[in-house]
């Protein structure tokens, strides 16, 4: 029986961080998988995190189940970084913890097809787990393109699009600093956007994975809140594993907002049952270890602080990306105008293994980057070796 089965490639991303461990030059720079990096190279800890996981260990008395819907308390207290003091009233919203911004996108997808829904339009290029999920789920994904030629959002791309779908269909909006090409919608166009939406009989699905690391919480929650002001009906997902650095913990969370406080306890009861049927429930840890963060001000001012030193560091790298101007082949002035870690750069396949084997220089074939795998130090040995490979 399982001989049946077909050999399915690696995780290209995952492969990389392989090779680049396994290289033994010293100047070797990583752009590839997606994580944040300090100018020393490292992940840590947020200091918030750790003292909020000493305290979960001191006081923790039991690791019991919880339900589907995970940490309630944890949900709660994202709410308001999330939706701010535009939160809807009246039960229209809800939402439950999950297996990290992937489980709450399954979440929002499976809850997505149950309602009716058959089609979902997708700036790309995306996130690659965004069309893996949806061929999954068997829904059918109709691509648009997400930016345009100059680096800016293709706003006619998109407006084609909310004018020709309606019903039973969806619209994928990631939230803020976009993954992989880093164009954003301005505040301008997420106005436009909103009220198209709220003209259109399309589902939102908002994606909201990297909220802080672009211009702030509230200015990457801009989009979001606009387009929850003017709709009746929406589905986020979102991650705390960038904002939080708690990758591996995997920490999630999905709302559902309806038109009235009753559809939302239908649909909260159908995204539990998804919930139950895919993973029992969400893993606790890390959730528990953000509530015990937002739920302590010096705690929460810690971690809000490290995360704008974050965002500032990957706001510095981009500024030098961009007056370098061109190298080679490559303008990188619309890296200075984009947001958070990640830029296409438009390179071929051939480019990218050159850049590997003669400069160390380790990227997605795609020509995604991770900027904030870029530090002063290396920055312009990077920008020198993309000058040499497409000059
Ligand atoms: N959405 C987008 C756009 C992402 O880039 C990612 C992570 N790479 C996710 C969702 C999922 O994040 P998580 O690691 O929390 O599952």
């Amino acid at each position: 029986m399982l001989d049946r089965l077909d050999q399915q490639s690696p995780d290209a991303l995952l492969a990389l961080i392989k090779l680049h461990n396994a290289d033994p030059r010293e100047d070797k720079i990583d752009l590839g998988v997606g994580v944040y990096k300090t100018a020393d190279g490292a992940t840590p800890v947020f200091r918030a995190i750790k003292d909020a996981e000493q305290r979960l260990v001191d006081r923790q008395q039991s690791k019991s189940y919880l339900g589907p819907e995970g940490d309630m308390a944890f949900v709660r207290a994202l709410e308001p970084h999330v939706f701010g003091t535009a939160l809807p009233s009246g039960g229209r919203i809800d939402g439950m913890q999950t297996p990290g911004g992937t489980g709450a996108v399954r979440l929002a997808f499976g809850l997505a097809k149950k309602a009716g829904i058959t089609r979902v339009f997708m700036g790309v290029p995306s996130w690659p787990n965004h069309a893996q999920i949806l061929d999954d789920l068997g829904l059918e994904a109709v691509p648009f393109d997400h930016a345009t030629s100059d680096g800016t959002a293709d706003m006619a791309a998109l407006r084609q699009v909310l004018a020709n779908a309606g019903e039973g269909d969806a619209l994928l909006l990631h939230g803020c600093c976009h993954n992989p090409t880093g164009v954003d919608y301005t505040p301008v166009q997420w106005d436009a956007i909103a009220s198209l939406l709220a003209d259109s009989a399309m589902l939102p699905v908002i994606d909201l994975a990297y909220q802080g690391l672009g211009d702030g919480m509230d200015e990457d929650a801009y989009g979001l809140r606009t387009v929850s002001a003017a709709v009746p009906e929406l589905l986020v997902a979102y991650s705390c594993d960038k904002n939080f650095g708690l990758y591996r913990d995997r920490v999630g969370a999905f709302w559902v907002q309806s038109a009235i406080a009753d559809t939302t306890v239908r649909a909260i009861s159908n995204a539990a049952a998804l919930a139950r049927a895919n993973w029992s429930m969400p893993p606790d840890h890390g959730g528990a270890a953000v509530r015990m963060v937002l739920e302590d001000e010096a705690l929460t001012a810690s971690w809000l602080a490290e995360l704008a030193s974050m965002r500032e560091r990957i706001g510095e790298v981009r500024a030098r990306l961009a007056a370098a101007g061109h190298a080679g082949g490559v303008d990188l002035a619309p890296l200075g105008r984009q947001k958070g870690m990640f830029a296409m750069l438009p390179v071929s396949a051939a480019q990218v293994q050159t850049l590997r084997d003669a400069h160390g220089v380790y990227m997605a074939g795609s020509g995604r980057i991770n900027v904030a795998g870029l530090t002063m130090t290396n920055v312009d040995r990077f920008v020198a070796a993309l000058d040499a490979v497409t000059g």
